[in-house]
């Protein structure tokens, strides 16, 4: 029988959301599936897992990822309108490339990491993520990562983890390390 897909969320704010999607996509390549990673943020994906990613999809070519965005942050309305629609703009540019890999069917998993603070800032809607969810290729797996997952996505997703901050070395104003933050 097929196994229809599975959605997985990685929200929360403590670490480890898109290193967990990085250790399930490497699972998945390593059991000979065809992977996409698609990053609504450019730079949210450090030195050290990038080279892991292209070396390990060099072997096979079976696993890649894309950057969309140009390295922004999204602050939400605080900003300014000009600012909001720049980072706007991009975030539907993403969406249009997520949306397009999706029903490719080219794919047995898509990451979209950082996908859930476009949807948060209102650059991705709820309803249209459900849509495409929805219509998907039936045995696609889907992980969206990123804080502030939203309720509805919540209820139509299979598994839903929430990274809780217990405590964090950076509180101690210890600064990003090498192989444990990039
Ligand atoms: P990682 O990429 O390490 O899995 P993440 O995807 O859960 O982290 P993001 O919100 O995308 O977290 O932020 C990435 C960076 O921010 C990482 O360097 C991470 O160590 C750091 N970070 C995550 N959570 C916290 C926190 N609660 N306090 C300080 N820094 C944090
Ligand atoms: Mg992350």
């Amino acid at each position: 029988m097929e196994q229809r897909g599975l959605v997985l969320i990685n929200t929360g704010n403590g670490k480890g959301k898109t290193t967990a999607a990085l250790g399930t996509a490497i699972r998945a390549w390593g059991d000979g599936q065809r992977v996409l990673i698609l990053q609504f943020i450019k730079g949210a994906w450090r030195y050290g897992e990038l080279e892991a990613v292209r070396a390990l999809g060099g072997l096979n070519g079976k696993l890649e990822i894309r950057s969309m965005g140009d390295g922004f942050v999204f602050h939400g309305k605080k900003e300014d309108e000009a600012e909001y629609e720049r980072k706007k703009q991009l975030a539907r540019d993403a969406w249009a490339a997520a949306e397009r890999e999706i029903m490719s069917g080219a794919w047995d998993l898509v990451v979209l990491d950082e996908i859930l603070y476009a949807i948060h800032f209102g650059m991705v809607s709820e309803a249209e993520t459900a849509r495409l969810i929805e219509e998907r290729p039936a045995k696609l797996n889907l992980i969206f990562t990123g804080r502030y997952a939203t309720e509805g996505l919540i209820a139509l997703a299979d598994t839903v983890t929430e990274m809780h901050p217990v405590k964090h070395a950076f509180e101690k104003g210890i600064r990003a390390r090498k192989g444990i933050e990039y």
